[in-house]
């Protein structure tokens, strides 16, 4: 077992087994609050003020926590999700095991050992008699897997009382953490078209089918790589028999932007499309869902705090923009913000979700320099 500035893999790894053993999918909110309620009383007995803020619209509870230390003033807010995308039964087919430096189970990586790490290193601040510079609250969600829909406002409202956002979010290989992530747009377009006999009266019919058909092609074509713009129709539907012309046809479409910039640019492109035959009305709803996590000032000089940090152990940090959005997505724009700070692995949402058990100790190492530097 490694042992990084007296943070053990093996005391972590037993206390994370406890977190991935209670199942956690993000539409199963007693699920989760079982846990919610185990992060709660162990925050409570560290000394921690716990807040539990109510799941609504079929999600779990939200949990926040203060450690009041550093006064009343702007401090460091810790975001971590306690959901996983994983069903309940998953643990049955993927139970926690450990084989050399890798341990599996649902959620272990995407960001059950992300979270862990959070609650470990104040616990070790504790055990320490250390207290930060500023004072730390966390934040951990139970909707992240679905976009945050109700959690996103409290991210918001705590990223503009806070001085900085550290996201627990894992990363791969390779000392990566993330300081960019592109803005997503979601729509669903619809095409109504006019309906008749395919046999008898075909030439009287307008095919919605064959008009989304050609509105898809436009669509993918709003992919720009050089720009770092993807659009992807995900989902078709559409007609009821193949004698029937179609009536209706949708489409389901994501839109991945870099920029707030482009995100103005490429929403309207979509949410305005036209009909190539003027007998088919398109309905478009839809727009952006979380905005681009873009490069500020203050998250790079964020970004050169911790690689200071992680030199002292040796680690040279690599700075990732992705395409997959998360919760810094929501902090960003009012508060400098840093992601990626969570635990090493891979396999994300499969039934091959590991991290290295290594990267727990150096990792929450990383993340106690944070917390005793940050000020
Ligand atoms: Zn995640």
């Amino acid at each position: 077992m490694t042992n990084v500035s007296g943070y053990d893999s093996g005391e972590m790894l037993e206390g994370l087994r406890e977190w991935v053993e209670i199942e956690t999918p993000t539409d199963h909110p007693e699920a989760v609050n079982r846990l919610v309620a185990k992060v709660e009383t162990d925050f409570a007995a560290l000394g921690a003020a716990t807040q539990r803020i109510a799941g609504k619209r079929g999600f779990g509870d939200c949990l926040k926590v203060r450690m009041p230390w550093g006064g009343d003033g702007p401090g460091i807010l810790v975001i971590g999700h306690l959901d996983t995308v994983h069903p309940i039964g998953t643990l049955e087919r993927l139970p926690f095991r450990i084989d050399g430096d890798t341990a599996y189970g649902p959620g272990i990586f995407d960001m059950k050992g992300g979270g862990f790490i959070g609650f470990h290193v104040l616990r070790n601040f504790v055990r320490r008699k250390q207290a930060s510079p500023l004072p730390i609250t966390y934040l951990f969600n139970s909707d992240e897997e679905m976009s945050s829909r109700v959690s996103r406002d409290y991210i918001m409202e705590e990223a503009k009382k806070s001085k900085y956002v550290l996201v627990l979010e894992p990363t791969r290989e390779g000392n990566q953490v993330v300081d960019s992530r592109k803005g997503t747009a979601r729509f669903r377009v619809k095409v109504t078209g006019r309906p008749s006999h395919a046999g008898s009266r075909h030439a009287d019919g307008r095919s919605a089918i064959k008009e989304l058909a050609r509105q898809i092609l436009r669509i993918e074509e709003m992919t720009d790589y050089s720009r770092e713009v993807t659009v992807n129709v995900g989902v078709i539907a559409g007609g009821s028999r193949p004698n029937v012309i179609a009536e209706f046809a949708t489409a389901e479409v994501d839109m991945r932007v870099p920029s707030r910039a482009l995100a103005e640019e490429m929403i309207p492109k979509v949410l305005n499309l036209k009909p190539f035959d003027p007998d088919c009305i398109i309905e478009v709803t839809g727009g952006p869902e979380r905005p681009p996590f873009e490069k500020t000032p203050g998250g790079q000089a964020l970004l050169e705090t911790a690689r200071q940090l992680a030199r002292e152990q040796g680690l040279e940090l690599v700075a990732l923009t992705t395409g997959g959005a998360s919760d810094a997505n929501f902090s960003s724009p009012f508060c400098p913000s840093l992601d990626g700070l969570g635990v090493v692995g891979k396999g994300a949402h499969t039934m091959d979700e590991q991290i290295r058990i290594s990267s727990l100790p150096e990792r929450a190492s990383l993340l106690h320099r944070l917390f005793e530097t940050l000020n």
